[in-house]
């Protein structure tokens, strides 16, 4: 039935590639060419925080970064599916600033791919939270959108209650200092109960520096969270 209808769909609304339109197998894929373009994260990575290392270096099965060698990184996984550049920046943005949602199915499912060979165990998704007055703005957070997937491909829950965040200026181009600076102390637990013994995987669009990530961390673990995960679709890459 599910296949007869999908079929149905499919003439109806033959699935197209999000990026430039050519027809493809399914809905939110993208064609062979524009995902050629990106930059998709593989291994060699840090087992870790998934950092990518040159292609050519061949260490070991669970290599670490510098970073978390020296015990810097306090969440048990980080990964993203690919790193940003102008490719994954032009279906970022519309993303983050239009209605157009079109690319939404697309990013999780690259999130979920990059998460699966960890085999994790996730009780609960909590997508990166925004503060009330951008979400009135904005009448949706892009992380919620990503995450309503992810939770459903780990049988967890999507909690978008038990943290909030406090409405603070943008960023713009700070260091990864300035940015952990400004982020400290911007998300509260509201509902522990949710959170203890919890094992948990945060959902983002993009991970900058990482300190968004690092400070939910820091609050969940106060709280009593047994694990804690993050996957952005892209990150920013700087040299190390
Ligand atoms: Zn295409
Ligand atoms: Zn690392």
């Amino acid at each position: 039935m599910v296949k007869i209808f999908q079929s149905l769909l499919n003439f109806i609304y033959p699935p197209i590639c999000p990026v430039c339109g050519r027809s493809v197998d399914a809905h939110g894929n993208l064609c062979g060419l524009c995902w050629a373009r990106f930059n998709w994260i593989s291994n060699p990575k840090c087992f870790k925080c998934g950092y990518p290392f040159p292609a050519d270096l061949d260490l070991g099965p669970t290599p670490l970064c510098p970073h978390c060698a020296a015990g810097e990184c306090d969440l048990d996984f980080i990964r993203s599916a690919c790193v940003y550049d102008d490719v994954s920046k032009n279906i970022m943005l519309p993303f983050k600033h239009v209605s157009q949602l079109k690319y939404q199915t697309l990013m999780s499912k690259a999130m979920i791919s990059c998460l699966r060979d960890l085999d994790l165990d996730v009780d609960v998704v909590l997508p990166v939270p925004l503060a009330y007055k951008r979400l009135f703005k904005r009448g949706y957070n892009q992380a919620t959108l990503l995450a309503r997937p992810i939770a459903k491909y780990f049988n967890a829950v999507l909690d978008v209650n038990s943290v909030s965040r406090k409405y603070r200026q943008d960023m713009g181009h700070k260091s990864a200092k300035q940015r952990r600076e400004n982020v400290r102390g911007v998300f509260n637990v509201e509902n522990k109960e949710n959170i203890r013994g919890k094992k948990i995987l945060i959902v983002d669009d993009v991970m900058t520096s990482g300190a968004t990530f690092y400070e939910l961390n820091r609050i969940l673990r106060k709280a009593g969270a047994s694990a804690v995960y993050a996957v952005s679709f892209c990150r920013v890459v700087h040299a190390i």
